[in-house]
């Protein structure tokens, strides 16, 4: 039978009277399931012809011809851009199908050491790479999904902070919670863009990202993946002193850390 699905809102009537609202969503639910499947679909179409492409454009090698150099260089960047799209997409279309995330023990230790090569990998020797780990205690939730949320915060971070920066990545208790935030010393998001920060394809300034080599989904993956989690995203940030993004985890999330295997006791 179909299935209807109700948004339901409770207004105060009298003293001992409510009034319940039911706006019927089922059609802009399944409105939105069309759009979902389509952007999923047009990725993975997209996905295959890109990787030839790319794969060609990366084999080719203009000796006879070294004025083509800089237009197959500019080729190779943009393929690669449009590579990045694609899987990004692939990737918030994936988190979009999903209503929950296993309860896995996320290790933390090896989770900040790769946070740690990536920001340097990026970097290439521009920034100083901070990481504190004070927490002491492991997450429970989706390694896979937690790391790309945190590696988009890193990437981020290194992209939007001049060379001479600094990136610190640090993971903390927090009440009965942890949080886990990445800060840079970079350019800073101007107030007003910080409520819609997260919406796909929003940027503060287009060139300066474009440049940067983002794809504009970043934030909206870690918006998802956070949520996935019962997690929340804050953002602190000034204009020329940099920003700090902050991955709030509830007490539920904590989990003792493991030995690493091959410890001592
Ligand atoms: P992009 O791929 O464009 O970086 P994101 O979704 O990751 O997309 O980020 C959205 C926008 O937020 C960026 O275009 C940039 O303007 C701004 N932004 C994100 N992180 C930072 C940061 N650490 N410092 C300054 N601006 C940032």
């Amino acid at each position: 039978s179909p299935e209807v699905r109700l948004n339901l809102r409770l207004i105060p009537y009298s003293e001992d009277m409510w009034l319940v609202v039911a706006r019927d969503v089922t059609k802009m639910m399944r409105l939105e399931q069309v759009r979902r499947d389509f952007v999923a679909n047009v990725s993975h179409e997209l996905r295959t012809p890109l990787t030839v492409v790319h794969g060609y454009l990366d084999m080719l090698e203009p000796d006879d011809q070294p004025e083509w150099a800089p237009m197959l260089r500019e080729m190779q960047r943009q393929s690669q851009r449009m590579t990045r799209l694609v899987e990004d997409l692939l990737t918030l279309s994936r988190l979009e199908a999903q209503e929950g995330v296993e309860d896995a023990t996320v290790a933390m230790e090896p989770m900040l050491s790769t946070l740690r090569r990536e920001a340097e990998a990026l970097s290439q020797g521009r920034h100083r790479v901070v990481v504190e780990d004070a927490a002491g205690v492991d997450l429970a939730g989706s390694t896979r999904e937690l790391h790309s949320a945190f590696s988009n915060l890193v990437s981020n971070a290194v992209r939007y902070t001049p060379a001479g920066g600094t990136i610190t990545i640090r993971f903390a208790r927090e009440g009965g919670g942890a949080v886990l935030q990445v800060a840079d010393t970079g350019y800073g998001i101007p107030a007003q863009h910080l409520p819609r920060l997260t919406e796909r394809f929003y940027r503060v300034s287009t060139s300066r990202s474009r440049e940067s080599g983002g794809t504009g989904l970043g934030l909206a993956i870690v918006k998802h993946v956070l949520n996935l989690h019962h997690a929340r995203l804050g953002i602190e940030s000034e204009v020329g002193r940099g920003s700090t993004f902050s991955c709030h985890f509830g007490a539920e999330r904590i989990q003792p850390r493991q030995a690493p295997p091959g410890a001592a006791p």
